[in-house]
């Protein structure tokens, strides 16, 4: 731990270990409860920096509980990749690996027991008609007419319910709680309802299934979990958490604490929106490189110390923010400045002839890392044909451009300085080579020329780079706050841009993922593709989100 955090859950939670009491003797016990209804995304991130992590910081420890009580939208995909990224983020739930359907029996058991107190009763309207009754913020909701149901009946039709005698829809099982509460949470909320699916644990043994606000307290409660940490839209479901616990016979009430959502511009973070992005095919998968996922950060080149140091730095609080992208950019571009090892790539090459270049390829040396020895050196080549980024020549350079134009000089970063002599273009008036002399006195590191060029640029020997595809990512959406109304018009046309380059040999040879790319940022060896590299972060916060340019 670098410094002791101090927020809002923390002093809660030392506040609750001094005063000793015996609920706390294991030491602070949490939970982190995706459903396995899509991956995990940066948002999913923080709650389990939170959870895991206050669970490390007091002694304790953290289940994986999955919560999985709608059997249409999850899937043992989905199981495996969450438990794969909490993983990967650096978390270890040890054996405490859980399931809500593990307590599907324990549940059936708790409703029974509310039934027969008076506290649930099944109630046989359409769910149409029980929306309607609800009654809305300014007025109360109507007793349904099934409310007065006798326990026997109730129970009769309950046990029915399970027994698969009734189609979806037909019963719900409703607790009896207040139609006129000022919560609408609290207006006999569904605690069961009846659904024929194969459940991807159960299979077809139940046929119906427990809501999430039943559920979820009575697991806590099980597990005796003692700081339920949710996120804010949990605030006005925390009285039925309550009303739960209180009215069965379960010996352990955890408190329910809720936290702000962590929101990031230019981006969505549900898993339904991205599930949508996934299924329509506008991006390449859930871990495709723009996506907020775990995955897909990951295979962007993101650390999981870089996740986690973004999460540090937001901290957990109650007020509902949306993050500038630029503050990930910076945890990621910190994390990379140290552990990523240097060398060249020219992603949009431009062919340079150096003419008065005789005699085989010269060998040259340069570090890894210009700060860290350990990273050791790399071997590359000088030539009579190079390639440099076609940027960094200019025919009719703007003000104050110091790259290489006709009849200039430039320096090749770790090489010779150049001057560029004749200027050779194709049919349709293109740049496609430059005839260039190199100054032979002029190599990096023992430079006796006396030259002055004000420009460095990067560039490989032709003869020896190797073919990669290189992927520039940027924003994922055109605005800082995507229009959720209409998500594919709200894509960013422009997130991806592909290019044919070229890296050193070193580079392509290496057993290292992540790369600084000299002069283009940090870069990643593609987890699926080879010969691909996907560009992390660029190198400097010049981040700025990437528009459709303006006709
Ligand atoms: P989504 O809308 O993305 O599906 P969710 O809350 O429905 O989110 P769950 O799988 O239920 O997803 O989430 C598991 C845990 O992660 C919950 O405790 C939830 O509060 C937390 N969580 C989800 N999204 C965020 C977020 N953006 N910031 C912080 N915590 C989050
Ligand atoms: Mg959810």
């Amino acid at each position: 731990m670098p410094q002791e955090l101090s927020d809002f859950i923390r002093r809660r939670i030392r506040q609750d270990l001094a005063q000793g009491s015996a609920e706390f003797a294991s030491g602070v016990i949490t939970r982190f409860p995706p459903e396995p209804n899509g991956y995990l995304h940066i948002g999913h991130a923080k709650s389990i920096c939170l959870n895991f992590g206050v669970a490390r910081e007091f002694g304790g420890f953290t289940y994986l509980r999955f919560d999985d009580t709608n059997p249409l939208k999850e899937s043992d995909e989905y199981v495996a990749a969450i438990k794969h990224d909490v993983a990967w983020l650096g978390f270890d739930w040890g054996e405490h690996l859980t399931y809500a359907s593990d307590y599907f029996p324990q549940l059936y058991q708790f409703a029974i027991e509310l039934v027969r107190s008076g506290k649930a009763y099944v109630c046989s309207l359409s769910s149409e008609e029980i929306r309607a009754g609800r009654g809305t913020l300014t007025q109360p909701g109507e007793d349904s007419p099934y409310r007065d149901r006798s326990v026997e009946e109730n129970l009769q039709l309950f046990e029915q319910m399970r027994a698969g005698e009734f189609a979806d829809g037909e019963h719900v099982l409703r607790a009896r709680i207040d139609m006129a509460s000022a919560n609408i949470n609290m207006r006999d909320p569904v605690i069961y309802r009846i659904r024929h699916a194969e459940h991807q644990r159960t299979a077809g043994q139940w046929v119906i299934y427990p809501m999430y606000d039943f559920t979820h307290c009575i697991c806590d409660a099980l597990e005796g979990i003692t700081h339920s940490l949710c996120t804010l839209e949990f605030e006005d479901h925390r009285p039925l958490y309550d009303w739960v616990l209180e009215n069965i016979n379960v010996n352990f009430h955890p408190p329910q604490i809720e936290f702000s959502r962590l929101g990031l511009e230019y981006t969505v973070m549900s898993k339904r929106l991205l599930n949508q992005l996934v299924a329509d095919g506008v991006v390449a998968g859930w871990d495709d490189p723009r996506m907020p996922t775990i995955a897909g950060l990951r295979r962007r080149g993101v650390t999981a110390a870089a996740i986690r140091e973004f999460c540090r730095r937001i901290g957990v609080t109650k007020q509902d923010n949306v993050v500038e992208m630029g503050l990930l950019d910076f945890c990621i571009r910190q994390d990379l400045q140290a552990a990523a090892p240097r060398g060249m790539s020219v992603i949009d090459p431009l062919k340079v002839t150096i003419t008065n270049y005789e005699g085989p390829a010269e060998a040259m040396t340069a570090p890894w890392h210009p700060d860290d020895a350990s990273f050791g050196t790399r071997e590359y080549s000088f030539g009579p044909n190079l390639f440099i980024e076609r940027e960094d020549f200019h025919e009719a350079p703007p003000p104050k451009y110091k790259r290489l134009i006709p009849d200039g000089m430039v320096r090749l970063r770790g090489g010779y300085i150049i001057r560029c002599d004749e200027v050779i273009k194709d049919d349709a008036g293109e740049v496609c080579e430059l005839r260039c002399s190199y100054e032979p006195a002029s190599r990096s590191g023992s430079d006796t020329s006396g030259l002055k060029p004000k420009g460095v640029v990067h560039w490989l020997n032709a003869d020896t780079a190797v073919a990669a595809t290189i992927r520039l990512y940027t924003n994922l959406f055109s605005d800082a706050v995507p229009d959720l109304a209409d998500l594919t018009a709200a894509l960013n046309p422009l997130s991806v841009e592909r290019h044919q380059g070229f890296v050193e040999p070193a580079i392509d040879a290496s057993q290292a993922q992540r790369f600084q790319f000299e002069r283009l940022g940090y870069f990643c060896k593609d987890s699926e593709e080879a010969g691909v590299y996907n560009r992390t972060v660029s190198l400097r916060d010049s981040w700025k989100p990437q528009q459709t340019p303006k006709k």
